[in-house]
């Protein structure tokens, strides 16, 4: 049986995690959601607003007679994470606060010559330092988001192929640079968690979250959880060989999925240089967006391989839902909805399951920047 201070600190972190992923809560609310009595809810939030770590006010909708229930609210500055999202271009870092809100944000472009990981380090380390003293706070643990191969046990990047990164001991060499410790996730990982926690598939139980930058990452949410496979390395979706005979793929295959649906594709698909631009390549899909037969003509072969592949993600984890980010987000309106509708008739899984849905991301770029914070609020919850 667990002693009374083990079952005080627990219902203390559920309760903190409670108010940190659905925002203010009563103190009636609060005891219905984690099944406790009143006197046990008033018991942790005293202790809570005692250590600074949550604040009560009046609800403004209730200020009729009879005595209120207290709205709780999780204060920000009482933990602060640092969040860093690594893309082949850029680099975002932001201080998050618990609750979830970006208090501050600061990032920079990627050339070739500065996207070493020495570069990288160095360069965050001396942009975490001044915007934490700017916003006078001081985060306590580190996420980062890295589209690679991650070993989730000590964020040892094995590979990650677009950065030219290969065998990188990212997560000690961070955790001794930043002197806080350090959870180094795979891009796509982090994405699928952002989704779960506070985007498109709150709530949702099992989820794929699948994502085009220049390469092409899946996350996995099964039963709530991350599946990742002995190592962390699970979820390398973009390279299901789906095309005999395809382009080569620089992981050494020849018909990866991300050959035929990644930035590149776009390009091609849309008449662009493989090099374009991001921006360039967002505009001509815009530009696409007034007229459904012609991107219909355009994207078609891009949407059938994306359909294709979704297909079989489905049948191999039988998501509810299937959330779409980066640049499928840009994907004009009615393609999205033929892949939609396609998938779901022709998913064995799907059928069975009565219909999974496929979404687009409603977090935008910072996604992968919230699962990296949300990585690192993992333990920092329990000790706050
Ligand atoms: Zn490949």
């Amino acid at each position: 049986m667990a002693r009374p201070d083990e079952v005080r600190r627990y219902n203390r972190s559920t309760l903190l995690r409670t108010l940190h992923l659905t925002g203010p809560c009563t103190r009636a609310s609060l005891a219905g959601e984690l099944g406790l009595n009143r006197s046990t809810i008033k018991t942790l939030v005293d202790g809570l607003a005692g250590a600074g770590v949550v604040a009560e006010r009046v609800p403004r909708t209730q200020r009729q007679a009879g005595r209120p229930s207290l709205l709780v609210l999780p204060r920000p500055e009482a933990a602060v994470v640092l969040a860093v999202d690594v893309r082949v271009g850029h680099v975002a870092l932001a201080l998050v606060g618990l609750g979830g809100q970006i208090l501050g944000r600061d990032g920079w472009n990627l050339r070739e010559r500065t996207r070493t990981p020495e570069e990288v380090i160095t360069r965050l380390v001396e942009s975490a330092g001044p915007l934490a003293a700017d916003l006078g706070v001081r985060p306590v643990a580190c996420g980062i988001s890295v589209p690679g191969v991650v070993r989730r046990a000590d964020g040892h990047v094995h590979e990650a192929p677009n950065l030219r990164w290969s065998d990188v001991a990212l997560g000690s060499r961070l955790t001794r640079a930043l002197d806080m410790p350090v959870v180094v996730g795979n891009d796509a990982e982090l994405g699928a968690l952002a989704e779960n926690l506070r985007g498109r598939a709150t709530g949702a139980a099992d989820v794929v979250f699948v994502s085009a930058d220049i390469g092409v990452g899946g996350g996995v949410i099964a039963q709530s959880a991350s599946l990742r496979g002995g190592a962390g390395y699970l979820g390398e979706i973009g390279h299901m060989a789906v095309h005999p005979g395809g382009r080569p793929c620089y992981c050494g295959s020849t018909g990866c999925w991300e050959t035929e649906v990644g930035e590149a594709a776009f390009c091609r698909a849309l008449g662009l240089p493989e090099t374009s631009s991001r921006g360039r390549v967002v505009a001509a899909l815009r530009e696409l967006r007034a007229d459904d037969e012609g991107a219909r003509r355009r994207i078609g072969d891009l949407a059938e391989w994306l359909t294709l592949g979704l297909v079989n993600v489905v049948n191999l984890f039988g998501p509810e839902l299937v959330v779409l980010g980066d640049l499928f987000t840009e994907l004009p309106a009615p393609v999205l909805d033929d892949v939609d509708r396609a998938v779901r008739a022709r998913s064995l899984v799907s059928r069975a399951l009565g219909g999974v849905r496929v979404r687009t991301s409603a977090l935008g770029t910072d996604v992968k920047l919230l699962g990296a914070a949300e990585a690192a609020f993992e333990d920092v919850l329990d000790t706050v």
